[in-house]
C-alpha cells in the first residue's frame, strides 16, 4: 500500500490520583480520538500548542507509553498488538529526535559511543562495520568523522541536533518523529537543520512525523499539516492549501500568531485569546468554544464531527451540512 502508518481512533488517558487518599479522581484526555494516515516519503506535520497532546501522540506511536484505546499499523503491521520482541524490531524502522538533543544524549559517553549504540542494541554490524557507518553518518550530517572522540558538551546547540538526527538514522529507519526537533534553536540555525532534515529524507527515502507547536516551522518541510487542540486533530489538509485555505477559526488564530514571509500565505486576523483549557476538564461541545470568535449556541453542546471537504479535513460547526 501506499500507507506507511495509519492511526484509527487513538485515545490516551492518563489518571489524576488524589495523593491524600490514593484514589483516581479523574482522568486526563491527552489524546482523544486521533485518525490519521502517513503516506511513503511523505511529511506530516503535526501543530499545536503545549499540552494539546502532539508529543504524547508521537510517544504512542513509538509505543513508549501504551494507548487507552484505539489502532496503530504500520506497513500492514498491528504496532498495538505486536509482543515486546516483535516491538523490538519495529524499533529499528521508526525512530525519533527530540526537542532538546543535550538532554538526550548522555553526556559521559564519546559521540561514537552515542552513534554507535542504537547498532548494538540491534545487533547489526560487526565492530569494525559499526565505526564505519558512525563516520559515515558523522560526515552525512555535516560534521566531520575527527568530532567521532568528543563529547556532547563539546558541541553547540545545532550541532547536537545534527548528532541526534546522525544516532535517528543509524539504523536506517523507515520513519522519524521529530518532536520540535528545532524549536530550541536559533532562527538561523533551525533553517540549517530543517535542510539538512530535508536532504536526507531524499537520500534515505524517510517520511517523517514532524511535530511542532508553531505553523511557520512545518510549512516549507511538510506536505500535508494537521492541527491538534485539546487532543483531537481539528484541521488535516496538504499544506499548501492549508496555509491559503485554512477553515478552521483556531488554525486562523494561529495562522495570525505567526510570522510567515510569504505573501501566498492567507494573513487572518484573528487574535488567539485565551489560555487552553485544562485537559482534564475540557470544554462540553467543540473544546475550542471558549475561545472561538465566531462560536454558536450548538459549538456549547455538541461536538463537530470531521468533515472531509475533497480531502481538507476540519472539525467545525461552520461547514456542517
Ligand atoms: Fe468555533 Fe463552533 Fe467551529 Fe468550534 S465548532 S471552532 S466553537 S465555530
Ligand atoms: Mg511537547
Amino acid at each position: 500500500t501506499e500507507f506507511l502508518l495509519q492511526v484509527e481512533g487513538l485515545k490516551k488517558n492518563f489518571p489524576i490520583n488524589n495523593g491524600l487518599l490514593g484514589k483516581q479522581t479523574g482522568e486526563v484526555r491527552a489524546v482523544d480520538d486521533l485518525s490519521f494516515y502517513v503516506k511513503k516519503g511523505e511529511t506530516l506535520g503535526i501543530v499545536g500548542e503545549s499540552g494539546c497532546g502532539k508529543s504524547t501522540t508521537g510517544r504512542l506511536l513509538m509505543r513508549l507509553i501504551e494507548a487507552s484505546d484505539g489502532k496503530i499499523v504500520f506497513e500492514d503491521k498491528e504496532i498495538t498488538k505486536m509482543s515486546k520482541n516483535e516491538l523490538r524490531k519495529i524499533r529499528r524502522d521508526i525512530q525519533m529526535v527530540f526537542q532538546d538533543p543535550y538532554a538526550s544524549l548522555n553526556p559521559r559517553h564519546s559521540i561514537e559511543k552515542i552513534l554507535e549504540e542504537p547498532l548494538i542494541v540491534h545487533r547489526i554490524g560487526t565492530k569494525e562495520e559499526r565505526k564505519k557507518r558512525v563516520n559515515e553518518m558523522l560526515e552525512i550530517v555535516g560534521l566531520s568523522s575527527h568530532h567521532a572522540r568528543r563529547y556532547p558538551h563539546q558541541f553547540s546547540g545545532g550541532q547536537r541536533q545534527r548528532i541526534g538526527i546522525a544516532r535517528a538514522l543509524m539504523t536506517k529507519p523507515k520513519l522519524i518523529i521529530a518532536d520540535e526537533p528545532v524549536s530550541a534553536l536559533d532562527v538561523s540555525i533551525q533553517a540549517q537543520v530543517l535542510n539538512l532534515m530535508k536532504d536526507i529524507q531524499v537520500e534515505f527515502q524517510l517520511t517523517y512525523i514532524f511535530i511542532a507547536h508553531d505553523l511557520g516551522v512545518v510549512r516549507h518541510i511538510s506536505d500535508r499539516v494537521g492541527v491538534m487542540y485539546l487532543g483531537r486533530l481539528i484541521e488535516l489538509a496538504d499544506s499548501e492549501e492549508l496555509y491559503k485555505k485554512a477553515m478552521h477559526p483556531y488554525t486562523k488564530a494561529l495562522l495570525s500568531a505567526v510570522p510567515i514571509a510569504d505573501p501566498d500565505v492567507i494573513r487572518h486576523n484573528i487574535p488567539l485569546s485565551g489560555e487552553m483549557p485544562s485537559p482534564s476538564n475540557p470544554p462540553s461541545g467543540c473544546a475550542f468554544h471558549t475561545r472561538c470568535t465566531e462560536g454558536m449556541d450548538i459549538c456549547k453542546s455538541i461536538r463537530p464531527n470531521d468533515q472531509n471537504i475533497d480531502g481538507h479535513f476540519v472539525a467545525c460547526h461552520l461547514y456542517n451540512g
